[in-house]
């Protein structure tokens, strides 16, 4: 296959993939963004920056070299991009990258927490707990912010001797959800189980910290029930 068709298809995966988020719910406004890479070609390709998805079409994705930048001239890359390249530098075997704020993602990030496997939907996907990166200090964040958000994900996953491709996710600390998979159609389902299961698993800690609420009095429960069934009914006309 000619590169131009390649690069025409992987921008099409890449728009369609970039609509999926906000079908799936898991993004408003512009704030996600997907990537795919072809490490032969050495190429990326990304979601403009600041589009919106009624103007956005396939051909406005934007190419770029592995360094993150635009190959000729066309439309600014998202503002991730810089992260999004650092991935594909440390993770040899990632072939896309989706970024969201999605809801409930988002909470644990904020809370400064690793997302608990509680249960068989999060070990169906994920290999164990997905990890909540550090905070960035205020140097990381005054200088090349988006790469060092970059060195902050691939930091906390060798530190915790992690293996990317068995947890292709992470929280970073008051922002938000990556993950990554070998395509485009897999790192995008992995964003949409991540929510589910960041969701299942504040209701479960909700739950369990909830054991001690008290029932409703038995007396009251016969009274709403009996009012309304059985031969002493009285309720409605
Ligand atoms: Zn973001």
């Amino acid at each position: 296959m000619m590169s131009e068709e390649i690069i025409k298809e992987m921008k099409e995966r890449v728009y369609r993939a970039n609509l999926r988020l906000s079908e799936e719910k898991l993004i408003k406004l512009t704030w996600g963004n997907v990537s795919e890479i072809n490490r032969e070609l050495c190429i990326i390709v990304i979601k403009p920056s600041g589009v919106s998805y009624e103007e956005m079409s396939a051909d406005k994705m934007v190419v770029t070299d592995l360094r993150g930048q635009p190959i000729g001239d066309q439309m600014k890359p998202s503002s991730d991009m810089m992260t999004h390249a650092h991935l594909y530098e440390s993770f040899p075997k990632i072939g896309s990258i989706v970024h969201t704020h999605s809801e409930h993602a988002v909470m644990w990030a904020q809370a400064g927490k690793d997302i608990p496997a509680y249960g068989t939907t999060h070990a169906d996907h994920f290999f164990g707990d997905v990890p909540c990166a550090r905070e960035l200090t205020t140097e990381e964040i005054s200088g090349e912010y988006e790469r060092n958000t970059g060195h902050v994900i691939v930091e906390c996953i060798l530190e915790r001797g992690i293996d990317y491709e068995a947890v292709p996710a992470i929280l970073v600390k008051s922002h938000g959800p990556f993950t990554w998979g070998s395509t485009t159609e897999k790192a995008v389902d992995n964003a949409v189980v991540l929510d589910v299961v960041a969701k299942m698993a504040m209701g479960t800690e909700y739950i369990s910290k909830s054991s001690l609420t008290k029932k409703i009095p038995q007396y009251l429960l016969d009274k709403h029930y009996l009012r309304k069934h059985g031969k002493n009914a009285y309720y409605g006309q």
